[in-house]
């Protein structure tokens, strides 16, 4: 790879574990000078004539400064997570201890490694791609057990294989068509336009539904928001105690959280529930809508991935609940109807779908709500083992490739010739490589065709 970034073949090293005190901490150094710098601070054993994958324990010393026992596991590149020569060093975990053995590595030519540096290195040695390289990030972020599935299946590969096949099956016809152009005289099709049209059907319902899977991705990894709304006494505070007495999640800092609203987090089946603004229940047990003034709570509920309506089935009226309805409809909100207190005696059933009825005091009816709650966000196309969209940059790339694919079938349609399909072809390869970082220009392009084209 020749896109090598300045500072690129420098040695660097960090502190890999979690800032303050802890039982060990984890120095990493990588690069060319990895073992020349730490076999200097490690006077008991050669390291370079050891082989790799080995562990070694023994004493750091800084000249004749003594800074820990340590244990040094050894990695040779390319075997390595970064592609080069890595030492991580064990220490004992005082931030001191910490520090004097990075300020050591420094001293002895290595230096601090930028954030994500590590992982950077193993993108531009390959051994790694883009989207793995994210979900690196991804999985380091994770907090809930269906993000670290999706971050581990992009780091296996799983996401970057499915649009690999698709840009080989794709590659295979753009060589065809190509093909044509050298014979364009004698108005011959080597691509098989039936094929073709099946290909780019396949293409396009695989890319439509990885965008599709944007949704649950974004789903999976930031969670779902929720507001919960209804009249006074209608039973917010006592509900969301109910909830959060449950499935209240532990969670340090989530990810594109404002920390102007007060959320309480909660967890459904390894998705995170965000309960938005439970500041206003909590504070007052009034009612949202009349105190905090209509435009307010608009704002909320609109900032919010599904609103949750929560009223007395005694005394709500079939009016007001028609009403409320038709607000929700009106302003396009995702919406979950929960009739409370369903436990005092009868009441009317309402006229709509989907009525949640619950007894939140009692705790009756909180887990089919927590399932209504999981299926109104989540829904059912919710297989995790199934590729997943967490990545913004994705998405735009694939839907830049959805309309090349559908320039191409137009093309077809109207019977363009090789040349001009080709430029729409190029064009889908181009984003494909983008997602998973591939060098997708021209020369590269070129190579495979001429290697498609030999025996011609
Ligand atoms: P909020 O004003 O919407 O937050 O409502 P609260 O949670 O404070 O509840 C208002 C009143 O309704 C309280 O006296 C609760 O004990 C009562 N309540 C809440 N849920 C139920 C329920 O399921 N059944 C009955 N019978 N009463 C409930």
């Amino acid at each position: 790879m020749n896109n090598k970034l300045s500072g690129w073949d420098e040695t660097i090293v960090a502190i890999a574990t979690a800032p303050g005190v802890g039982a060990i901490a984890v120095i990493r150094i990588s690069g060319a000078k990895a073992f020349d710098i730490v076999n200097s601070l490690f006077p008991s054993k050669n390291l370079h004539s050891q082989p790799s994958h080995t562990l070694h324990v023994g004493f750091l010393k800084d000249d004749d400064q003594l800074i820990d026992e340590v244990v040094l596991a050894l990695f040779k590149g390319p075997k390595s997570f970064t592609g080069e020569d890595t030492i991580e060093i064990s220490c004992h975990g005082s931030p001191y201890i910490q520090q004097q053995i990075l300020q050591a590595c420094i001293a002895k030519g290595a230096r601090l490694a930028r954030a994500g540096e590590f992982t950077q290195k193993a993108f531009l040695n390959g051994k790694m791609d883009l989207t793995q390289a994210e979900a690196v990030a991804d999985i380091i972020a994770a907090n809930t057990a269906a993000s670290q599935k999706a971050a581990l299946h992009n780091i296996r590969g799983g996401f970057s294989n499915t649009l690999q096949i698709l840009r080989e099956q794709l590659i295979g016809f753009a060589a065809l068509i190509e093909l044509e152009l050298d014979f364009a005289m004698e108005d011959v099709e080597f691509a098989d336009r039936t094929q073709f049209y099946e290909l780019i059907d396949t293409l396009q319902q695989a890319v439509a539904q990885l965008i599709q899977s944007f949704t649950l991705g974004n789903v999976i990894k930031n969670g779902v928001s929720i507001a919960i709304i209804g009249k006074p006494n209608a039973g917010k505070s006592t509900l969301l105690n109910v909830l959060l007495n449950e499935d209240r999640a532990i969670v340090s800092d989530i990810a594109g959280t404002t920390r102007d609203t007060i959320e309480e987090v909660m967890n459904i089946d390894g998705i995170l529930f965000r309960l938005i603004d439970t500041a206003g229940i909590r504070d007052n047990a009034t009612d949202v809508i009349e105190n905090i003034g209509i435009e307010k709570s608009l704002d909320k509920m609109r900032t919010a991935d599904l609103v949750l309506y929560i009223f007395d089935v005694h005394t709500e009226t079939a009016a007001t609940l028609a009403q409320q309805v038709a607000l929700f409809e009106q302003e396009q909100l995702q919406y979950l109807l929960v009739g409370n207190k369903a436990d005092a005696g009868q009441h009317p059933t309402f006229e709509f779908n989907n009525i949640q009825y619950i007894a939140a005091k009692n705790k009756e009816g909180i887990d089919e709500l927590k399932k209504a709650l999981f299926n109104a966000t989540v829904q059912s196309n919710t297989n995790a083992e199934n590729n997943i969209v967490t990545n913004a940059r994705h998405l735009a790339s694939l839907q830049l490739i959805l309309s090349a694919l559908h320039n191409i079938k137009q093309g077809l349609d109207a019977g363009l010739s090789g040349d001009l399909l080709s430029s729409d072809i190029r064009t889908a390869l181009y984003y494909l490589g983008d997602i998973t970082g591939e060098v997708s220009n021209e020369d590269k392009l070129d190579f495979i065709f001429s290697k498609f084209c030999i025996g011609k």
